[in-house]
């Protein structure tokens, strides 16, 4: 990590990482608003939240986007809930497979909240939510405790989906998958803002994931041009516009891409194209370091089966 990094993530660790789990939700909109999680790995003092959390208010309900990674972090997340409304989460949606994303489901399942997720979630959690959650007990030990992996009880099958949820529109966007196969937006025209879950990462560099698909990953982004939000509230990072999440996840995909598909093309070898990618104009972003090697071979990978 050269100087730069390093003092960065000191800074970041002196705000965020290196306290106690702490939830809140700040304004985004009227009636809108956004937990905007730790930027780092998931850790003993994270309880795994290190993503971002979404909270609409509907007058018949709170509706919840993402319930956290553990079933306390859930419990935590209710409170920071209680802190803006009174009203009941009467529903979840969950943005993807990823564990942060819906792990939390149970414990407001248990409050009588009905989680709505794509019908593509469905094999990803199945397969992966015993993993996703020995690992959790790994590095969270006994903050993991309570979490059982819980699936949506309304699946959504299409694209392109327009449900009302106490009388509020939330138009949902999923292109097949991105970071995971499961991967659904959250559109509010009223109020113009999209929860993108981890179609979008600002901040710090996104994850390839071996469920991961940067073809889909992109025409979910066209997407969000298409939309043009008011704002943006990423799966990792603070709330943006568009300008940013080109910047910071689009043309990281692009370039990965392009440079893939040439090597691949070229008939290079995994370990030689993984070594010429030029991943300079994105190294400011928290996580480079660690994650690009990962990336690269996963997208090269994708590449050569399509
Ligand atoms: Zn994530």
């Amino acid at each position: 990590m050269n100087t730069k990094n390093w003092l960065g993530a000191l800074a970041l660790c002196s705000v965020t990482l290196c306290h106690a789990l702490e939830v809140k939700f700040e304004p985004v909109a009227p009636g809108v608003y956004a937990h905007i999680g730790d930027l780092g790995g998931r850790s003993a003092d994270n309880e795994g939240l290190n993503a971002n959390i979404g909270l609409v208010l509907t007058p018949q309900g709170a509706v919840l986007i993402d319930s956290g990674a553990t079933f306390q972090s859930a419990r935590r997340i209710h409170e920071a809930v209680r802190a803006v409304t009174a009203q009941p989460v009467r529903w979840v949606i969950n943005t993807g497979g990823q564990d942060h994303r819906w792990l939390g489901n149970g414990y407001f399942a248990a409050q009588g909240a009905e989680v709505i997720a794509h019908a593509n979630a469905a094999p990803d959690m199945r397969s992966r939510g015993g993993d996703q959650l020995a690992a959790l007990r790994g590095t969270l030990g006994d903050k993991a405790a309570g979490t059982v992996p819980t699936l949506a009880t309304r699946w959504i099958d299409a694209n392109d989906s327009r449900i009302e949820l106490g009388g509020v529109v939330f138009e949902l966007r999923h292109r097949g998958g991105g970071h995971t196969p499961g991967d659904m937006m959250v559109w509010l025209p009223q109020t113009q803002v999209l929860f993108t879950g981890d179609i979008v990462y600002v901040q710090r560099l996104l994850g390839v994931l071996p469920v991961s698909h940067t073809r889909r990953w992109l025409e979910a982004f066209a997407v969000i041009e298409a939309l043009a939000p008011a704002r943006i509230v990423p799966g990792h990072g603070r709330v943006t516009d568009l300008p940013a999440a080109q910047a910071h996840t689009r043309d990281y995909l692009r370039a990965l891409r392009a440079h893939m598909a040439q090597a691949v093309n070229r008939g290079d070898d995994i370990s030689a194209a993984i070594r010429g990618f030029d991943g300079r104009p994105f190294e400011h972003l928290l996580n480079a370091a660690e994650l690009m090697p990962g990336n690269a071979s996963r997208t090269y990978l994708e590449i050569e089966r399509e």
